[in-house]
């Protein structure tokens, strides 16, 4: 930790914007917003980086995203192979590609589909091949697979030096991060937004959420409830292993997650789903689920089959009804701004989100839509539902 004790006691601190929540999302919107002259403080309930954003699998891809995220994403990969100029570090970013593999052809079909359907919208980052091109590129995988999709400059990063590098990036630029912080009660008073803590009072004019599975308390705070739960996601990383893969690896008909980083070590997710516990602050993982998916690995790769397990834990991430992103202004009050439920795919989202939001908060108008990232969509959704209902009958 290195930010003093607040050294007002009584009087609250005072910034322009107030970001409650130091994930990626909440380093990289205070570097954006730090960087073009805002007074910004960053309050972070643990350490900065303890939750999703420094425990996570690293994927930098932009393959298989919902429509909606596409242009958030293939931003963010501009942004990724630009790291060092934008923030000084590279965040250990690889770009080694990223491969979603089939194992049948039904599930080559629905690859195909979805290109066709990437194409119709003018998106061609997703390339579908063939089996042969599958095993030329990872000679290691099982001689089943059918074919795949390819997207050669996805990859992967360090998740914890990331989130790190952001947030001594937007310190260079005059944000200020508390830690043990964590905003207990938020209200607007007047003009300003004021968030209590046990290091005192913060205030500023705008308020901005990136307090991951913990922003629907806040946003419930703020007269906005929203359909968001916390999922404890787990991962599991492996003994060093000659190395046998370059690429990093999903699957179409089961979860997926695969990597092997430089030292030799495998580690292996894909949205699999332990327990997570939100008033006590960490996930656990649920050793019997993993057992299933390190079986997917040894399908995938049989000469995995005698190594060990090195370590396995869970983090505690946001999901949303819709499997969408909350980003936006509040619909209900002024100067509040909400960036989260990012549903287990945000950390490659994290660059370009950190700018956009930037651009909300500070300009009222982010440089791409993010219309589809509405607060009030569920509501609209709920409230065209029995009509549709109606409808039917
Ligand atoms: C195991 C795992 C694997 C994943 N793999 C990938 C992947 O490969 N690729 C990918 O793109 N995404 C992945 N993700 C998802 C990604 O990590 C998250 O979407 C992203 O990190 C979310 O960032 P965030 O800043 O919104 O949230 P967080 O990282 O959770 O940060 C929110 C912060 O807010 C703080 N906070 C909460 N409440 C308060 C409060 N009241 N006051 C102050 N601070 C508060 C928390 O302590 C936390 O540090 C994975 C996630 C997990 C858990």
């Amino acid at each position: 930790m290195n930010d003093a004790r607040n050294p007002h006691a009584g009087a609250a601190q005072e910034a322009d914007v107030l970001v409650i929540g130091g994930g990626l999302h909440g380093s990289s919107s205070a570097f954006h917003m730090a960087r073009r002259g805002a007074s910004v403080i960053v309050l972070e309930a643990d350490y900065v980086g303890r939750h999703s954003s420094g425990v996570n699998a690293g994927g930098v891809r932009t393959l298989g995203r919902p429509l909606p995220e596409i242009p958030l994403a293939l931003m963010s990969r501009e942004i990724w192979h630009a790291l060092p100029e934008t923030i000084g570090d590279d965040g250990g970013f690889v770009p080694s590609g990223q491969l979603k593999i089939t194992e049948t052809e039904a599930e080559l079909e629905e690859c195909r589909a979805r290109v066709a359907l990437l194409e119709s919208h003018g998106y061609t980052h997703e390339k579908l091949i063939d089996r042969e091109t599958v095993l030329e590129l990872e000679p290691a995988l099982a001689r089943h697979v059918t074919g795949g999709i390819w997207v050669e400059r996805d990859g992967y990063a360090l998740p914890f030096r990331t989130t790190t590098a952001f947030r001594l990036a937007a310190q260079k630029h005059g944000a200020r991060f508390y830690e043990d912080a964590a905003a207990t009660h938020i209200e607007a008073r007047g003009e300003r937004w004021i968030a209590q803590t046990p290091r005192g009072a913060f205030a500023a004019r705008k308020l901005l959420v990136t307090a991951g599975a913990w922003s629907g308390e806040l946003a419930r705070q703020a007269g906005e409830p929203v359909p968001v739960h916390p999922e404890g996601l787990m991962l599991m990383v492996t003994h060093r292993v000659a190395p046998f893969c370059r690429a990093t690896l999903g699957a179409t008909g089961r979860p997926l997650s695969f990597k092997q980083f430089d030292n030799g070590t495998v580690v292996i997710g894909g949205k699999l789903i332990g327990i997570a516990d939100l008033p006590g602050r960490h996930g656990e993982v649920d050793f019997m689920r993993l057992v299933k998916s390190a079986r997917t690995v040894v399908d995938l790769f049989p000469h995995l089959r005698h190594l060990g397990v090195n370590r396995a834990w869970a983090g505690v991430e946001a999901f949303t009804a819709d499997s969408l992103p909350i980003i936006c202004a509040s619909r209900r009050a002024a100067n509040l701004y909400y960036s989260f439920g990012y549903c287990g795919s945000g950390f490659q989202l994290g660059p370009a989100c950190g700018r956009l939001v930037s651009e909300l908060v500070l300009d009222g108008a982010p440089s791409l839509s993010l219309d589809a990232f509405a607060i009030d969509r569920f509501e609209r959704a709920s409230a065209r539902a029995p009509l549709a209902g109606a409808a039917a009958h």
